[in-house]
């Protein structure tokens, strides 16, 4: 088959696997068998720019770097709605609305409020061709290129009963275990964690690098069709957009009467706490389009349309004591110690805090009866305190100023609100953390070493740093209290295994601030060694891609430390992987090819791109022929070549598309 045909094949092969994954929940094909069939896909539109597609289901993994978002007038205004907490304010906007109308209405939508960032798309001819924030709902900002790589976004549409134009609104959430595995790395990485999906939804669709927003695991539920169309009614226009081929939640609902919009009301309240992502309400449509266009809109809001806002659960309990916790990095929270009480479904005993400012603004003292409520955040928050049951209780809570671990003066970074203890080298609860942090399992996954374990070895002081786990020996360990022989033995093993880690889990390992899982990948591929590591300078590494000053200046100040390029040596001297492997990747993404390579490149040498390529099924041609497939093209190729590779039509492939493709 002709490439521009497979190519054409295989992108709407993708499209539904896609489709039946993302919106359907079905899955067609296996999760190995996509991915091939994706890769072909890069490499053909590689071969055959002339092909390009801007929804190619390829364009879901990102690429394309947006400095400044444009800022696009909606042709509809993307209104708010107006607000209901009872049962009581519910009836009296159907009695103002059948006032208006003159008339009773007997037909509504009941959907749920989906609590994420509003978007408005614009399709043409079936397909994506602008997403656009609601902004301030006059104008909003274009981040279509971040919107394409949301999974369940249809880039193309099913072409029964098409519309050539149309606009279509959603919520772009952040599903909650997505949300708390984001969080997690965030935590291990030393950073801060994100305060709710909300915002982390919208925080998503502003990112420079459309590649990070890939990563994230957002997803859109779409609740309404604007723009004057041939509909009926609100629901037969979601029924159509679902044909289409857009997620339209489950949970929409037709309803004639204030009872049955309560019962709606009562049972998504209830389910609430399991829905996978978060909602603050319910919203309550007229369905008939006729009437909506009869009601029209307030300088603000639809007439038509109304939400009834869940109250976030509150509970009142004594506040015991604050404690203060001392994370690896040195970073200081503080956490409310509560009487145990319920708050939706699970025993409260714990409020986060956050920093001193809050605490300030709080206002609190100790013996407080405090409000507690589990907003849109994870953690349960102190709202505020009753003050007729303060009575006369202590003093207003004074922050520390010492680090309650090692009493040493505690700092605070301009701009940053959080307090650290500066005493990395000397601090318990930091030594621990990072020995916990190093071996963990996204770092070197040491077996038989478990936090408990690390705590009980500094407790004894059997370890201070990183490389006295590995002059660890049997006869400390066995008077150990659950350390039974075969323990020992389990854990010296694993030790020594952890010799063999590769030099980038090691680099993530030694847990220097913001240097996370990619960074450090990042920094071993490029430097090659620690050695070239520790000299290069901030300007250099500022060159290399994901690296910002931030991290240029966290890795000065870490290499800067004496103790700390001393443990270095010693784990050289241990045996640990201080040098990154030459990565053997072997693939048949080039099978079949014939691939020129000329010219001078950046990240890797002209043979090293050459044998890339053989390990990776592909032939490599001494000269440009019919044959070839196409040209591996680095800076500096001769013009005769670029003029032989234009007459018989052949591709020119940089360096990064070769490494794209290779997953490097
Ligand atoms: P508010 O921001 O409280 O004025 O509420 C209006 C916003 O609710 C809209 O801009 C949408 O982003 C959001 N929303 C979430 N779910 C729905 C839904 N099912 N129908 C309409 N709007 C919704
Ligand atoms: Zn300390």
């Amino acid at each position: 088959m002709a490439s521009k045909e497979r190519i054409l094949e295989l992108r709407n092969q993708l499209h539904r696997y896609n489709h039946a994954y993302y919106v359907e929940d079905k899955s067609l094909v296996s999760d190995q068998e996509f991915d091939q069939l994706l890769k072909e896909l890069q490499l053909l539109e590689i071969a055959h720019p002339d092909m390009f597609d801007a929804n190619s289901p390829t364009q879901r993994v990102g690429g394309s770097i947006t400095k400044n978002f444009p800022t696009q007038v909606h042709a509809q205004p993307m209104y708010s709605l107006d607000n209901t907490y009872s049962p009581t304010e519910l009836d009296d906007w159907i009695k103002r609305i059948e006032k208006i109308h003159g008339a009773a209405i007997e037909d509504f939508t009941c959907e749920l409020k989906f609590d994420g960032a509003s978007i408005n798309m614009t399709y043409t001819n079936g397909t994506l061709r602008k997403a656009v924030t609601r902004g301030d709902g006059t104008q909003g900002d274009e981040v279509t290129a971040n919107v394409k790589t949301i999974r369940n976004v249809p880039l193309h549409l099913s072409p029964t009963n098409l519309i050539e134009e149309f606009e279509i609104r959603g919520e772009i959430i952040l599903p909650l275990a997505g949300f708390d595995a984001m969080n997690a790395k965030r935590l291990a990485q030393g950073e801060e964690a994100y305060r709710n999906p909300r915002n982390t939804a919208s925080g998503s669709l502003k990112l420079q690098d459309s590649r990070e927003t890939a990563q994230r695991p957002l997803q859109c539920f779409f609740y309404a069709l604007a723009g004057s169309l041939p509909f009926a009614t609100h629901w037969e226009s979601l029924i159509q957009a679902r044909q289409w081929g857009f997620p339209i939640h489950p949970s929409m609902q037709r309803v004639s009467s204030l009872e049955q919009m309560l019962a709606y009301i009562d049972h998504w309240g209830a389910q609430r706490s399991r829905l996978p992502f978060e909602i603050d309400g319910v919203v309550i449509k007229v369905n008939s389009i006729a009437i909506q266009e009869s009601l029209g809109f307030t300088a603000k809001s639809p007439r038509w349309a109304i939400s009834y806002k869940f109250k976030a659960e509150q509970v009142s309990t004594r506040l015991n004591s604050i404690a203060y916790q001392v994370g690896r990095t040195g970073a200081i929270t503080p956490v409310a110690n509560l009487e145990p009480v319920l708050l939706s479904g699970t025993i409260v005993k714990r409020a986060s805090l956050h920093n001193a400012d809050q605490i300030e603004k709080l206002n609190l003292r100790i013996g407080d009866h405090v409000y507690v409520e589990k907003g849109g955040e994870i953690i349960p928050k102190i709202m505020g305190f009753d003050p007729a049951q303060r009575g006369e209780i202590q003093d207003k809570v004074e922050y520390i100023d010492r680090c309650p671990a090692c009493q040493a003066q505690l700092i605070r970074i301009d701009g940053e609100a959080q307090h650290y203890c500066p005493n990395t080298a000397q601090c318990p609860p930091q030594i621990v953390g990072k020995i916990q942090h190093y071996a963990g399992r996204k770092a070197m996954d040491i077996e038989g070493l478990g936090s408990e374990t690390i705590q009980l070895l500094f407790d004894q002081g059997l370890i201070w740093t990183i490389s006295d786990l590995y002059r660890l020996e049997k006869a400390q360990l066995l008077p150990l209290e659950r350390m039974a022989e075969k323990s020992v033995d389990n854990l010296l093993a694993g030790l020594e295994a952890s010799k063999q880690q590769p030099f980038h889990k090691l680099l993530f390992g030694l847990g220097i601030r913001h240097v996370g899982e990619t960074v450090a990948k990042r920094l071993a591929q490029h430097f090659g060694s620690m050695d070239a590591l520790m000299q290069s300078t901030t300007d250099e590494l500022m060159d290399i891609d994901d690296v910002g000053q931030k991290i240029g200046e966290s890795l000065a100040e870490y290499f800067a430390q004496a103790d700390n390029r001393q443990m270095i040596e010693e784990l050289t001297d241990l045996g640990l992987q201080m040098v990154a492997d030459q990565v053997q990747h072997t693939s048949s993404v080039f099978a079949g090819k014939i691939i020129v390579v000329s010219g001078v490149f950046s990240q890797y040498s002209r043979n090293e791109l050459k044998q890339l390529i053989e390990e990776n099924g592909g032939k490599i041609g001494s000269s440009i022929s019919s044959k070839t497939s196409f040209i591996l093209a680095g800076e500096s190729m001769g013009p005769s070549k670029k003029q032989k590779a234009e007459q018989l039509n052949i591709p020119l492939l940089k360096e990064a598309d070769v490494l794209k493709l290779l997953e490097i």
